[in-house]
């Protein structure tokens, strides 16, 4: 037959070379980095190795360290019971939940943990992942379609960002943490979109700074969309029993229609959540990929996770704790005349310096002197923006953290004096 006579015909295709990983420009911009920091004599600051759980201390290479780079903003990774509830669970159940929940893969623990996210918020149900990461992706992909719009802040989390690409929605961002730029971009989009999604975060991760809730409220009053809230570094901080950007603001958390938060932070575990209404869940349970066929939460993290918002709940002194020792960061610092951007001084501090070669130095240096603060360069954030971000724990002491700012004032000015950076460097 014809078809079979020009395949014949067809001469054979050309070979095609394989694509080296050699040459992506990813893996040539690393090279360059590490042989600048190699002719420069600067360590790499990254991948650490913490030889303990880091929280307000840590040890690294043997050595005992204020630590301001862990998550552990409450100080429950080591809490006494959430332990022994983890290892109980490990009894019961093993490691892992070994299939996806909706086939072999559910555990009392699951529901259990659902029940108390969602006890905790107010609001009337919660579902978890494996990830915080992988919650935004899943959920923001589930929720909106091609036919949809979603206006995000421009400084939101990679993992939103990830979600709302996977989407196939329209992607519009407005200026940060600015709500009058915010409408002015759904005033002056066009197009008849199905639906509008708003993404925020309760504390902005690199900023430090909070959303302005009220604000958009009445905004969404306008233009119903739905808001979701990602609240990874406002669990636990916001509010005076810690339950975030409701409580801080005093409206009522059903307000909202999508909280989303990580289980990695202040519940010292690992997974995330999406909390709101039971359509909302349900909708998220039967069709979210990243639910449907991924494993289910290993049972120990999510009973260490229930354990922590029952100690959080108990003792809302840690929270208190927490709140005081930020604002002491914050007030310090500026008194330093160091500049602390945005940050409103509750769990993220940054203290911007410039560009990202001073950022990594100002980290050895202070390294030396025993504080672990790590920096924050390009492309994380744009050249000239760098800074050292300083996670702040309730169990830091108030000397440590009057040292640390005293030592990061010095260096820093050290660093100026020597003019030293990115200018005149030709890398
Ligand atoms: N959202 C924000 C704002 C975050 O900062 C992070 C992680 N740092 C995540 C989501 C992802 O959470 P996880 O690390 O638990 O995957």
């Amino acid at each position: 037959n014809r078809m079979a006579r020009s395949e014949r015909e067809m001469p054979p295709p050309a070979r095609r070379q394989q694509a080296r990983f050699e040459d992506l420009p990813e893996y040539k911009q690393v090279m360059t980095q590490k042989f600048a920091s190699e002719q420069l004599g600067i360590a790499n600051p990254f991948y650490r190795a913490h030889q303990t759980a880091a929280g307000a201390t840590t040890v690294i290479d043997g050595r005992k360290l204020i630590n301001f780079a862990s998550y552990d903003y409450l100080g429950l990774n080591r809490h006494a019971e959430v332990l022994a509830r983890a290892r109980d669970t490990i009894g019961t159940f093993g490691i892992s939940a070994s299939a996806s929940r909706l086939v072999a893969g559910e555990r009392p623990v699951h529901v259990a943990l659902e029940e108390k996210i969602a006890d905790f918020y107010g609001v009337d149900a919660a579902v978890c992942f494996v990830s915080g990461y992988l919650t935004n992706v899943a959920a923001i992909s589930c929720l909106m379609g091609p036919k949809d719009l979603v206006v995000h802040d421009e400084f939101i989390h990679n993992s939103a960002l990830a979600g709302v690409k996977l989407s196939g929605a329209t992607r519009r961002l407005f200026k940060h943490n600015d709500v009058a730029d915010l409408e002015h971009v759904l005033r002056t989009v066009a197009g008849d979109y199905r639906r509008i999604m708003v993404i925020v975060e309760g504390i902005y991760s690199m900023d430090g700074d909070v959303a302005d809730l009220p604000a958009l409220l009445k905004l969404r009053a306008e233009y119903g969309f739905w808001l979701m809230v990602d609240e990874a570094h406002s669990l636990g901080v916001l509010g005076k029993t810690g339950r975030g950007l409701a409580e801080h603001f005093g409206v009522d958390p059903r307000e909202i229609d999508i909280w989303m938060g990580t289980l990695s932070k202040t519940t010292s575990s690992c997974g995330g959540y999406i909390a709101g209404s039971e359509a909302l869940v349900e909708v998220l349970k039967a069709s979210a990929g990243g639910f449907v066929y991924s494993v289910g939460l290993a049972p120990v993290l999510a009973a260490a996770a229930t354990t922590s918002l029952e100690v959080l709940e108990r003792e809302p002194t840690r929270t208190a704790a927490l709140r005081r020792n930020g604002a002491l960061f914050l007030k310090l610092a500026k008194e330093a005349g160091l500049d602390t951007g945005l940050s409103s001084g509750f769990s993220v501090v940054p203290v911007l310096v410039g560009d990202s070669l001073r950022a990594v130095q100002l980290s050895n240096d202070l390294l030396a002197e025993g504080v672990n603060a790590l920096p924050i360069i390009h492309p994380a954030v744009p050249e000239g923006l760098a800074r050292l971000r300083f996670f702040i724990t309730s169990d830091h002491t108030e000397e440590q953290i009057r040292r640390t700012v005293t030592l990061t004032a010095e260096r820093l000015a050290d660093l100026t004096e020597r003019n030293f950076g990115l200018g005149g460097i030709d890398i």
